[in-house]
């Protein structure tokens, strides 16, 4: 574990590490290579095997908990927790893109509702397949996923990856204006990845820009990753956007997302991804770094 860690050791350094290590041990998330049969994922996907877990957004100015993203795990019957990279991209080419936003969206909607209820408030963070946005049905169905449990669209953002929207910019746009209209907040992810102009960026009704982990870690030592971050952090203050930095691993590079004025934080360094029944000790655990 040591090994990992950025010298010079600090206490707090070393707190951070173990809590991302018992994060790790707790969550029993496997990165082995896994063979999935498509039959298998559908049968999954029916039987609600496909659930959101849940990781914690902390604002830079005060360090408090607002807001939460919900991240898909397939929980399989022998125990083991399978990470999306490993069947999102099936559940999509096998036209089931649809069936996996709305599931998690609406399993994700009723934690929320539960969270709130026991005074617990948190924004929403919902990955959505841009192959749904070609739906012109989509944004109607989600209103009424996210208002049949009582909650408004406007707790609710829905988050398209930078690269794949840019793909297919124009044929999303219809849907992205609809849901915008209905409220939902709409987040660019992985920004820095995919290569969208400007002109396309003003185009879409964007309400908050999500820096892509790859220029988040290690920012406050890499002068190049700090001029990516600090570039993206000038355009969504011009366009009026929300900023998340992805990836806050390290108390250093929390410090310096927070001087150079970043929103909101989300990475190891506030907490891993846990299931839904474990994020409130997740919150509670939490510390802010001075
Ligand atoms: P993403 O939306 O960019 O999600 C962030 C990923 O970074 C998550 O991986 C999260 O566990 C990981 N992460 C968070 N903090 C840190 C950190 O500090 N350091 C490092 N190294 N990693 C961190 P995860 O959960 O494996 O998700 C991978 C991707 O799968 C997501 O990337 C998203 O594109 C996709 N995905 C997840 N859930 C859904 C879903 O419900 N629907 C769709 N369509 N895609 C999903
Ligand atoms: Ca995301
Ligand atoms: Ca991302």
């Amino acid at each position: 574990m040591l090994g990992s860690i950025e010298k010079p050791l600090s206490a707090e350094k070393l707190e951070a590490l173990l809590v991302r290590y018992e994060d790790r041990l707790h969550s029993e998330e496997t990165d082995e290579p896994v063979v999935i049969q498509i039959e298998e994922l559908r049968e999954a996907l029916h039987a609600g095997q496909i659930v959101p877990w849940f990781q914690p957004q902390a604002e830079f100015a005060n360090g408090k908990v607002v807001g939460i993203e919900a991240l898909a795990r397939w929980e399989r019957g022998d125990g083991r927790v399978v990470r999306p990279a490993h069947f999102v991209g099936m559940l999509e080419a096998d036209g089931l893109a649809a069936e996996l936003t709305d599931t998690i969206l609406d399993q994700a909607c009723r934690w929320k509702r539960r969270w709130q209820d026991d005074g617990l408030r948190l924004n929403l963070s919902v990955n959505v397949s841009p192959a749904t946005l070609h739906d012109p049905a989509a944004a109607d169905r989600y209103q009424q996923i996210v208002e049949a449990h009582g909650l408004a669209p406007s707790e609710v953002v829905l988050e398209i990856t930078e690269s794949l929207l840019m793909a297919d910019a124009a044929r999303g746009l219809g849907v992205l204006a609809r849901l915008r209209l209905k409220g939902f907040g709409l987040s660019i992810d992985d920004f820095g990845t995919g290569y969208s102009s400007l002109a396309q960026l003003s185009q879409i009704p964007f309400t908050e820009l999500k820096i892509d982990q790859g220029f988040v870690y290690g920012a406050n030592s890499q002068p190049r990753k700090r001029a990516v971050v600090e570039a993206s952090l000038d355009l969504a203050r011009k366009l009026q956007l929300e900023t998340v930095a992805e990836g806050v691993e390290t108390v250093e590079d929390w410090q310096m997302l927070a001087e150079l004025g970043c929103g909101i934080a989300q990475g190891y360094l506030v907490g891993a991804p846990v299931p839904a029944i474990d994020l409130a000790d997740c919150v509670r655990r939490w510390r802010q770094p001075h």
